[in-house]
């Protein structure tokens, strides 16, 4: 059987070592908050009074904590595990932390001749309580590996994003798009009420449109990472659009700042002599002022 330490027993934290008590594993849980413990032990996991007798024994030590402060202090504050987890066990990181302290953490814990796996969590709290949460997982091949019969106990889709720190690179990456999408649909929705719309049926109009069915999942693939930056809809008339939005928000009391300092990459695109491109070329754009190579190194997806 499993043994497992599980530190951090917060929202996400107690409802995965509860997944993971109930596929059978041994789960001996820490947490700064004793209720936090007394939820995992009546669940039928073992209480532990300090971070260091969750890890001493285990085959997998887990943290789930809020920063990277936190997973650090943890670690190698003073009361820290590092040194009292054993040499053969597999530690893995599933908190949200930059990926600059993933990468400080992979490098201590190594010096103490332990391997770990970095690998946040995307979806929320309940899809924790069901086991359906999505993993991103950075390691090397075989550590991911060893760490798989865990993530599908928590999990129902998992990725290995490539080496040590990839899954803390592309928790920031996932969270980037999808928090400044939160503030653009917010934008958006309250430009349609003080419009006079209705928002039923405004997102009715907006989720059948590239605006609520997303970029990734519409425009970009037929377009430009399929290589193609002919116009379907070209920049010159999104620039056009993207300003009769500005301006009629103007006439109202809405607030469009993420609409608006988006503007800025139109304008360069038009300096650019690239007005009669597809919209989508906005990201050759990006691409390029990121110093990437040109469009025709791009993999397609
Ligand atoms: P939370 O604050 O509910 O839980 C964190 C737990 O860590 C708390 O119970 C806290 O007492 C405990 N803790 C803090 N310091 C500790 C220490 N030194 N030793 C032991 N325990 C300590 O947070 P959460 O919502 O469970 O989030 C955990 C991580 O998961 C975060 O990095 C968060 O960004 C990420 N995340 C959260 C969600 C979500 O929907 N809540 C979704 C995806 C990812």
């Amino acid at each position: 059987m499993t043994s497992i330490g599980f530190i951090g027993l917060g929202t996400m934290g107690l409802p995965m070592a509860k997944n993971l008590l109930r596929a059978g594993h041994t789960v001996t849980g820490f947490d700064v908050k004793p209720a936090a413990i007394g939820a995992l032990a009546e669940s039928g996991g073992a209480a532990a009074s300090s971070a260091i007798e969750a890890a001493e024994n285990a085959d997998f030590v887990i943290t789930m904590l809020p920063v990277g402060e936190h997973v650090k202090d943890v670690l190698f504050g003073t009361a820290g595990i590092a040194p009292s987890i054993p040499r053969n066990a597999l530690y893995i990181d599933m908190s949200t932390i930059a990926p600059q302290d993933t990468d400080e953490v992979a490098k201590r814990v190594a010096e103490f001749g332990i391997d770990m796996v970095d690998a946040p969590v995307g979806r929320l709290s309940k899809n924790a309580e069901d086991g359906t949460l999505l993993i991103m997982a950075g390691g090397h091949h075989n550590h991911f590996e060893r760490a798989r019969p865990l993530f599908e106990c928590l999990g129902d889709t998992i990725f290995h994003c490539g080496g040590p720190g990839s899954g803390s690179r592309m928790k920031i990456v996932n969270n980037y798009m999808s928090i400044a999408l939160n503030a653009l649909t917010a934008e958006s929705l309250t430009l349609a009420e003080c419009a006079g719309l209705d928002i039923g049926l405004a997102l009715d109009v907006m989720r059948g449109t590239a605006a609520g069915q997303g970029h990734m999942s519409t425009t970009y693939p037929a377009k430009v990472l399929n290589h193609d930056v002919t116009p379907g809809f070209m920049i010159d008339l999104a620039d056009k659009d993207l300003g009769l939005a500005l301006e009629f928000a103007r006439t109202t009391n809405a607030a469009v700042d993420v609409g608006a300092a988006s503007r800025s990459l139109y304008t360069r695109a038009r300096e650019q002599g690239r007005g009669r491109d597809d919209w989508t070329a906005i990201y050759q754009v990006v691409r390029q002022l990121a110093g990437l190579p040109a469009e025709d190194e791009q993999t397609p997806k």
